[in-house]
């Protein structure tokens, strides 16, 4: 297995910041997933995990010890019945496009999610009112020692949380149970959903998505938005002028950037209205 010196995470992360990985693999299969643990239990290597970095903020110092992505090399799905059977590194809008093509329903949300199911699974993504928890049925982790199985009653998951953050495993592969549905309804779903996406987000800018969880009872863009902070920017990060829930890379963004303006609305909305935002974004590296 290939391990890579020095790589550059600005590379590897939808935002486009961030210093280098001391070192980087991508396994191909379970094995070589348990082969890089060791490796950096041996060397006494701190891990992260990584699927396509469109959730996180990698500071500029970089991280230490090795990092470990699942993405494009962990790719494998397969649909068996209303079920797809996939590897964690699949994207997760392409497992949508493919239930579709099979006149499944259920994944018609994350069709515009840029993440790997393992990040989804990670975070229990969601969107427009679907998420992705409730459609796992079988969840395969790994760590250095074990390869264990989660059924679906197993997997502990709420807004933005599951076992997996507590555990600390690594999701190698899942079974997402769909049901039978339309084609045409579906696609017809999906290309609404998309078009929303365009129309309210900034997806033309590095970004890393949603900054903060929406906390109960209020939406986050609304609040910044009154706060009057859209298009309010630290060095290259801005708050997006097109969604205020997003900050954005405007070019020159370095992770202390982002940090100072995620640091600047927690407290401008603190003061505001009283309420304490928690980024979604997940934060890495050494500070
Ligand atoms: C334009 C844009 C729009 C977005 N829209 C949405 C949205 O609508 N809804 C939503 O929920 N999110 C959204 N996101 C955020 C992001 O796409 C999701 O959180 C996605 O699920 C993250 O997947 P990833 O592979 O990029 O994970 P990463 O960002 O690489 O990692 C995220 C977390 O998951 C962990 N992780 C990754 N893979 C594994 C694995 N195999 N095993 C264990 N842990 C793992 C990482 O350690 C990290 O803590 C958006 C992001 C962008 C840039």
């Amino acid at each position: 297995m290939e391990l890579i010196k020095n790589f550059p995470m600005d590379q590897l992360t939808s935002l486009g910041v961030g210093g280098p990985a001391d070192f980087l693999c991508k396994p191909k299969s379970v094995a070589e997933i348990q082969a890089a643990l060791n490796y950096a239990r041996e060397h006494q290597l701190p891990v992260t995990i990584v699927g396509y970095g469109s959730n996180l903020l990698v500071t500029d110092k970089g991280i230490r010890g090795l990092v470990i992505q699942l993405a494009e090399h962990f790719a494998q799905a397969h649909v068996v019945g209303a079920k797809i059977r996939a590897t964690a590194g699949c994207l997760l809008s392409s497992l949508s496009k493919l239930a579709a093509h099979h006149s499944l329903t259920g994944l018609e949300f994350a069709v515009g999610i840029p993440g790997s199911l393992g990040g989804a699974i990670y975070m229990n993504a969601g969107a427009y009112g679907g998420e992705i928890g409730p459609l796992i049925e079988e969840i395969t982790w790994v760590t250095a020692d074990e390869v264990g199985v989660w059924r679906k009653a197993d997997f502990n998951y709420g807004y933005r949380h599951s076992r997996v953050q507590t555990d600390r495993v690594i999701v190698a592969e899942a079974v997402v149970q769909l049901k039978p549905g339309n084609k045409d309804e579906i696609l017809k779903a999906m290309k609404e959903l998309q078009a929303r996406r365009i129309a309210h987000q900034p997806l033309d800018q590095p970004s890393a998505g949603s900054t903060f969880k929406r906390p109960p009872g209020h939406y986050v863009g609304s609040m910044i938005e009154a706060a009057n902070l859209k298009g309010y920017q630290i060095g290259g990060a801005q708050v997006s002028t097109k969604h205020a829930g997003f900050i954005v890379n405007t070019g020159s963004a370095t992770a202390q950037d982002v940090l100072e303006l995620i640091a600047h609305i927690q407290k401008t909305i603190k003061a505001k209205f009283d309420v304490d935002l928690q980024p979604e974004l997940q934060i890495v590296g050494e500070k």
